[in-house]
């Protein structure tokens, strides 16, 4: 039978989760949803040196901004394996537990090692020109362990609580194989793998062996994780064997990297192009904050979908899918093996199509406070026609305003290109007669206008439309005129085309 799928996200708490790991985040949570599995947030809190006030928080609001909460876990919820602190269950003495029969099994040793003999280690290695030196099957042979001392000295050191680590016996040559969902089987003699810190002379667990027992614990069925990990895999594999667990081990699929818009490298924090973090972040340890996505104004819908198709490809050249769309068909087989490159322009245009899909009314209801702000007062239908006529020019509500504020206030300067190429006598006779006949114009509305102008253009003669733009909102482009110059309002629009007429000098 199929083990019931139980994924989980497992972050550190060493600051504010940043987009690769939301992404790692949503697509735990797709395949849980596919599946109507279960997604767990599990603190990974053993390395306290690393610990940073606030992330732990923030992750969780994290989640729950983006609409990918978990069902079970830190700040959602206990069920039957709590609790999800790593720092917790350390309290139940799991891992000491797990630890200690590796030992009892022969897979793994307790080590003495100063930093100093590690450090003496390293250099001797380096001198004989080792590349990446390690305490290894050959290096532990020259070490102070419970493999070199004699037995009654190892009772004698832990007695005595001297400071101590358990290590993980990795055999000298020995090839480990391993699947993985997205790139299939690996292969890496363990020549390659270090004897792993299991247990750390504080005695809480290394990342290593706390999220293979708490897996085993919590019933994981899939452990799914950045590519990062993927060289620490096959220690893993072997303290899963030596555990006699490797049948009950979690199929591993490892993502692929999130690459900055160049694709030369791993997106960054420091990126000041774009935003890297889902919400604002402060880092206690530095001065600014980072500015996230939310403050950016992105909908949490759009950055979904955004990381959705960073790596993973649904198949059908679909762009803009809901998160129920995306749970529907969402498979790692389709994610692929190779780093993912972030186009922030792209990003803007996701938003923008979700901004579209928004109706007026809410979009209004998002650009009323910024008119506030500024001490505008109009009323909601205004505000809804402005949205409609404006929605199709932004890529963010907050653009509403600089793109559109001459509905609102009369410009004070025109747009110099098109004054100092068009404006002159004749064209300000000709406006002249076009100011007269709208005054003229019975019911205000776009279709009449348009009708008018027309008219005007056989009346009068050859009126420029993008002049007469210019001399009501102060800029060459924009919205449909007439559906502007309606909604603007008869007396408004005829006030500025006069003032403009009057007041705009000729540019030679
Ligand atoms: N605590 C690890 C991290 O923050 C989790 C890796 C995993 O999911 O196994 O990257």
């Amino acid at each position: 039978m199929e083990k019931r799928v139980r994924v989980r996200f497992a972050p550190s708490p060493t600051g504010g989760l940043h987009m690769g790991g939301v992404r790692t985040a949503l697509f735990n949570y797709l395949f849980a949803k596919k599946h109507n599995g279960d997604f767990i947030l599990r603190i990974e809190d053993t390395d306290q040196t690393r610990f940073v006030a606030g992330a732990e928080e923030y992750i969780v609001n994290a989640l729950k901004w983006c609409g990918i909460p978990p069902n079970e876990g830190v700040g959602f919820g206990d069920g039957p394996h709590k609790p999800y602190r790593q720092s917790e269950r350390k309290e139940l003495g799991i891992y000491k537990r797990y630890a200690e029969k590796l030992i009892a099994s022969g897979h793994a040793y307790y080590a003495f090692d100063t930093n100093a003999e590690l450090e003496e280690m390293r250099k001797r290695m380096e001198a004989a020109k080792v590349v990446a030196p390690q305490y290894n099957a050959v290096t532990r042979q020259n070490m102070r362990n419970s493999l070199t001392l004699p037995e009654e000295e190892v009772k004698k050191l832990l007695d005595a609580n001297a400071p101590h680590v358990v290590r993980l016996k990795v055999p000298r040559n020995e090839e480990i194989r391993f699947e993985d969902i997205i790139r299939g089987w690996v292969t890496v003699n363990s020549s390659q793998v270090d004897d792993k810190v299991l247990l750390k002379s504080d005695g809480m667990p290394t990342y290593h062996l706390a999220h293979i027992v708490d897996d085993i614990e919590m019933q994981i069925s899939h452990a799914v994780r950045g590519e990062e990990w993927l060289p620490s895999a096959p220690a893993h594999i072997l303290i899963y064997r030596y555990l006699g667990l490797e049948n009950q081990m979690p199929k591993l699929a490892h993502l692929p990297l999130i690459l900055n818009p160049d694709g030369n490298g791993k997106i960054s924090k420091r990126e000041a192009r774009f935003p890297v973090f889902p919400l604002s972040w402060k880092d206690p340890r530095e001065n600014a904050p980072f500015i996230g996505y939310k403050e950016s104004g992105y909908y949490s819908d759009a950055f979904i979908n955004i990381l959705a198709l960073l790596g993973w490809n649904p198949g059908d050249n679909k762009e803009i899918m809901s998160i129920e769309e995306m749970a529907a068909i969402f498979d790692f087989e389709r994610v692929s093996k190779s780093g993912a490159k972030f186009d922030p322009d792209k990003a803007k245009w996701f938003n923008q199509q979700y901004l579209r899909k928004q109706s007026d009314l809410d979009l209004a209801k998002e650009f009323m406070p910024v008119l506030i702000e500024k001490g505008i007062v109009k009323d909601e239908n205004f505000v809804v026609e402005f949205c409609k006529l404006v929605k199709e020019k932004v890529q963010f509500t907050h653009e509403f305003w600089e793109q559109g504020k001459y509905v609102f206030i009369a410009p004070k300067t025109f747009d110099e290109k098109v004054i100092s190429k068009k404006w002159n006598a004749t064209n300000k006779d000709l406006f002249n007669k076009l100011l007269t006949k709208f005054t003229t114009v019975a019911t205000w509305n776009s279709q009449t206008l348009h009708d008018e102008f027309a008219n005007a253009q056989n009346e009068i003669g050859k009126l420029d439309m993008q002049l007469l733009r210019v001399l009501i909102t102060g800029v060459a482009g924009g919205p449909q005129l007439f559906d502007l110059l309606a909604l603007i309002g008869k007396d408004e629009s005829l006030n500025r085309l006069n003032h403009a007429i009057n007041s705009i000098p000729f540019a030679n």
